[in-house]
C-alpha cells in the first residue's frame, strides 16, 4: 500500500518584516519572514548600507532557535531554597518588581545607596536607562566589562585626542575606515572579519576593503587564515603592544616619514615623545617583541608611506592589563604623526547622534560620585565615558565589605561569573549578596545565584529605542530606526521595560515616564519624536574629516596630546611609554621555568559572542568545545597530538581542554577561547570551573592598568601538559 503523500499546509498569513540582527552588538539588517504568527527565517537585507544582505553564524538559523528555545526563562523566577539551589517560584512580573524595589530601597536606608550596584554587559543600548535609573537612585556603583574591552582604547582616544567631544558630537574611538578605500590595511590584535567593535560590524565591510587587495600587515600571535601573500606578519609577544608601537615610531620619525603639518601644528608634547622613541630602536623593539627588527622597519615604513593607510586595532591591545591605556596611546600617536587621524580611509571620529545626554549625571550628588569603587585608585573611571566602578574591586568590596558594604547587585546583560577574571572570587562575592537580581535569556551560572530572575526579550523580541547602538556605516552613522518586537513570547520584558516599572515601582514615576517619553527627550535636538523617527527607513548622521581643522581637539591644550595634560595632572606618566605585563617572561624571570609559555585568553570565534550562544546547538555543533590552540612544534616537545586533552595551567588556576594544532601561531604563545560555559552540565555553576577561560586569572589589582583598571586577560605565562586518557574528540557536526 502507498502512503498518501502528506501536503504542506498553506500558510494563513505571511509577512516579511525588515528588522536587525541582535545575536551581537552590530545590527546587521534583515529581512525576517513571520508565517502565522511565528518567526519563519531570518535572512541578511541586501538593501542595508553595511551588511548587504550577509550574516554571521551567530545569525539566521540560531537566532530562531534562541527565541523558540525550551530552556528560555519565560517567567520571573523567585528563588525559595538557598542560594544556588535552584529552587524557584514562579511569580508575576508586579510582585518581582515589587519585591526588588522594597529590598533596593531597604538596604538604602539601612547601607547608603551605594550599597546597591549594577552590573551590565557589552552595551547592547541599556547604558544609559540602567545609569539613569543608578544615578536618580543615588549609587554610582555600575560594573560594566568595558573596563577591559574597548574602554582602553576609548580612554586612549579620549585622553589624547577626541576628550570634551567623545561621545558629544565625535564618537570615543578613531575608527577604522573601511569604507574610504584604505590602500593599506593594518590589523592590529584584531580580527574584525570574525568580532565587531562598538558599532563596527566587520564581516562585510573588511573582506569587502581586503579584496580591493591593500598592503596588509598583521601585528597578532596568531596569523588570520584569510592573511594571503604580500602581506607583512609580525608575530608579536602578547603584551608588548606598547614597545611595537614605539619602534614602528622610531623609524618614522628617525626616516622623515611623519605628516609634518600634522606634527608641527596639532601635537602637543612631539619634542618629549621623539626623546621617548629615539630609545626604541627596532632591534630593542625586536628584542621585546620577539619580532625580526628589518619586519619591523618594513611595516613601519609601509603604513606611514601608503596612504590611506587603516589601522584596525582591537581587544589584543585592550587586555593586556598594566600598560592597556598607554598601548593603545602609542597605536595611536602612530596614527596621528603618519597624518592618517580623520581622513577617508584612515581612522575617523564617526559622528555621535545629536542625542540629548538622558542619563541624569545631575542627579547622582559629588558626595555620592566619589564613593565609586576603584576610581580613587584608576583615576580615568572618573572620567567620561569612562565612567565605571572597576568590576574586580567591586566584588572583592561585597566579600571584604571595605571600605563599605554591597549589599545588591542587580544584573542586566552580564554574566559576571563568567565575563571577570578569578572565577572562585566572583562566584564567593556574588553568593554573599543579600539581593542578587539577574535579567536574562537563559538559565546561566550567575542567574543561578540569583534571588530573583527575569526573563528578558532579546533578538527579535524588544520594542526599544535603540538609539544608543549606532552603525558606522558608509557615509556616516547610521542610527537604527527598524528595531521592532518581531516576536512576543511568554512574559520575556526588555531592558528598557524592566527598568522603566523598577523606576516606578522606588517612586521615579516623573523621571521614567515610559520607554517613549525617554526616547522622546533623548530625540529633541533631532526635533522628532520617536514615533517619526521610526517612520524612516534610515536617519544618516554624515562624516565629515579633519574635524580638529574646525573645532580643535578635545584635550585641555586642543592638541593631540602625545603628552597628556591630563595624566600629568593625576600623576601618571604623560608619555605612552612600554611598561611589562605583572606576569611575562621579560616581569617575571622567576616564573618562567615553571610556566614557559605566554597564554592569551578572549580569541574570538565566530560562533561565540563572549558568553552568548552557547545554549544553542546550531553553534555547538559548528564548535562543540573549547579548545586550546597551540603550535604543533610546541605540542610535539610536550608529546601532545593534535585533539587530545592536555592541562593549561598558570600561577591561578588549571583547565582540561582539547588541543588544536596550528601551524599559525607563535610558538612560545597559547590560546583559548573566552566565555565559555555549559548549559547541559549541573548548576549552579553550569561547567564553570572546567571551561571558563577565567579559571586561569588571577584579579590582583596591582596587574591591572593602572589609568583604567583593566584586567590582564592576555599576556600571562602558564605551561601545558599531557593529560590522560584521552577522550574521543566529538568531531564537528557536517550540517
Ligand atoms: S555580526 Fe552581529 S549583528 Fe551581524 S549578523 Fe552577526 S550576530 Fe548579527
Amino acid at each position: 500500500m502507498t502512503e498518501a503523500p502528506v501536503l504542506e499546509k498553506p500558510a494563513l498569513t505571511q509577512t516579511v518584516v525588515k528588522a536587525v540582527c541582535r545575536m551581537c552588538h552590530g545590527g546587521c539588517g534583515t529581512l525576517v519572514t513571520v508565517r502565522d504568527g511565528s518567526v519563519a527565517s531570518v535572512k541578511g537585507d541586501p538593501d542595508h548600507p553595511v551588511n548587504k544582505g550577509k550574516l554571521c553564524s551567530k545569525a539566521g538559523a540560531p537566532s530562531i532557535e534562541q527565541l523558540y528555545h525550551e530552556a528560555r526563562i519565560d517567567r520571573p523566577l523567585m528563588r525559595v531554597g538557598p542560594k544556588g539551589s535552584m529552587q524557584w517560584k514562579a511569580v508575576s512580573w508586579d510582585e518581582a518588581v515589587r519585591f526588588i524595589a522594597r529590598k533596593m530601597l531597604t538596604i538604602r536606608e539601612q547601607h547608603g545607596a551605594e550599597a546597591v550596584s549594577f552590573a551590565r554587559g557589552v552595551s547592547m543600548n541599556n547604558n544609559q536607562i540602567v545609569t539613569r535609573l543608578a544615578n536618580v537612585f543615588g549609587t554610582p556603583n555600575i560594573a560594566s566589562i568595558n573596563y577591559y574591552c574597548y574602554g582602553p582604547r576609548v580612554a586612549a582616544c579620549t585622553l589624547t585626542a577626541s576628550g570634551k567631544f567623545s561621545g558629544r558630537g565625535w564618537d570615543s574611538v578613531a575608527i577604522p575606515d573601511f569604507y574610504g578605500k584604505p590602500a593599506c590595511i593594518v590589523e592590529w590584535g584584531s580580527q574584525k572579519r570574525i568580532a565587531n567593535d562598538h558599532g563596527l560590524i566587520g564581516h562585510t565591510p573588511v573582506t569587502e576593503a581586503l579584496r580591493a587587495k591593500p598592503f596588509s600587515v598583521i601585528v597578532d600571535p596568531r596569523r588570520p587564515s584569510a592573511c594571503g601573500p604580500g602581506h607583512i606578519w609580525l608575530p608579536i609577544r602578547p603584551g608588548s603592544d606598547g614597545a611595537m608601537a614605539l619602534g614602528w615610531a622610531n623609524v618614522i620619525i628617525n626616516e622623515g616619514l611623519c605628516d609634518r603639518t600634522f606634527v608641527e601644528k596639532w601635537c602637543h608634547g612631539f619634542e618629549e615623545y621623539k626623546s621617548l622613541v629615539a630609545e626604541w630602536t627596532p632591534e630593542r623593539a625586536g628584542d621585546v617583541t620577539g619580532c625580526d627588527p628589518e619586519q619591523i622597519r618594513a611595516a613601519a615604513r609601509a603604513y606611514a608611506t601608503t596612504k590611506p593607510a587603516t589601522m584596525a586595532w582591537g581587544t589584543g591591545s585592550d587586555h593586556i592589563g598594566r600598560n592597556a591605556v598607554q598601548a593603545n596611546r602609542a597605536i595611536l600617536a602612530l596614527i596621528g604623526i603618519t597624518g592618517n587621524l580623520d581622513i577617508s580611509g584612515g581612522n575617523c571620529f564617526w559622528p555621535s547622534p545629536r542625542l540629548a545626554d538622558t542619563e541624569k549625571w545631575d542627579a547622582l550628588s559629588e558626595e555620592q560620585a566619589a564613593k565609586r569603587i576603584g576610581a580613587d585608585r584608576f583615576k580615568c573611571l572618573t572620567l567620561r565615558p569612562t565612567i565605571y566602578a572597576h568590576p574586580p574591586s567591586v566584588f572583592k568590596t561585597i566579600l571584604s565589605e571595605k571600605p563599605y558594604p554591597v549589599k545588591a547587585m542587580i544584573v542586566i546583560g552580564n554574566n559576571p561569573a563568567v565575563c571577570y577574571p578569578n572565577t572562585s572570587e566572583v562566584a564567593a562575592a556574588l553568593r554573599k549578596l543579600d539581593l542578587l537580581v539577574v535579567s536574562e535569556i537563559f538559565m546561566t551560572p550567575t542567574a543561578a545565584l540569583a534571588d530573583i530572575v527575569l526573563p528578558a526579550a532579546s533578538n527579535l523580541e524588544r520594542d526599544e529605542p535603540r538609539l544608543y547602538m549606532h552603525i558606522k556605516g558608509p557615509g556616516g552613522t547610521h542610527m537604527d530606526t527598524s528595531t521592532r518586537a518581531v516576536a512576543r513570547v511568554a512574559e520575556r520584558r526588555s531592558d528598557w521595560d524592566f527598568i522603566v516599572s523598577l523606576a516606578h515601582e522606588l517612586g521615579y514615576r516623573k523621571e521614567f515616564e515610559s520607554v517613549e517619553a525617554i526616547a522622546d527627550e533623548a530625540l529633541a535636538p533631532l526635533d522628532m519624536s520617536w514615533e517619526e523617527f521610526r517612520q524612516h527607513e534610515n536617519v544618516l548622521e554624515p562624516i565629515t574629516y579633519k574635524k580638529y581643522e574646525r573645532e580643535g581637539f578635545g584635550t585641555p591644550t586642543g592638541k593631540f596630546e602625545l603628552w597628556s595634560t591630563k595624566l600629568a595632572e593625576w600623576g601618571y606618566d604623560p608619555l605612552p611609554g612600554h611598561v611589562e605585563p605583572a606576569e611575562s617572561p621579560l616581569s617575571r624571570p622567576d616564573l618562567a621555568d615553571k610556566y614557559p609559555l605566554v597564554l592569551n585568553t578572549g580569541a574570538r570565534t565566530p560562533m561565540y559572542w563572549n558568553s552568548n550562544g552557547h545554549p544553542l546547538s546550531t553553534l555547538r555543533r559548528l564548535l562543540p568545545e573549547p579548545l586550546i590552540e597551540m603550535h604543533r612544534d610546541t605540542a610535539n616537545a610536550r608529546g601532545i597530538e593534535d585533539r587530545a586533552f592536555a592541562w593549561v595551567e598558570t600561577p591561578h588556576g588549571k583547565l582540561k581542554m582539547r588541543v588544536h594544532l596550528t601551524d599559525r601561531i607563535r610558538t612560545d604563545v597559547v590560546s583559548i577561547p573566552h566565555g565559555w560555559w555549559q548549559p547541559a552540565d549541573q548548576g549552579p555553576d553550569f561547567g564553570i570551573f572546567d571551561v571558563c577561560a577565567n579559571v586561569l586569572l588571577g584579579s590582583d589589582l596591582d596587574a591591572c592598568d593602572p589609568i583604567l583598571g583593566s584586567s590582564p586577560l592576555k599576556a600571562m605565562l602558564c605551561q601545558v601538559s599531557r593529560c590522560a586518557p584521552d577522550p574521543v574528540a566529538p568531531k564537528p557536526d557536517p550540517r
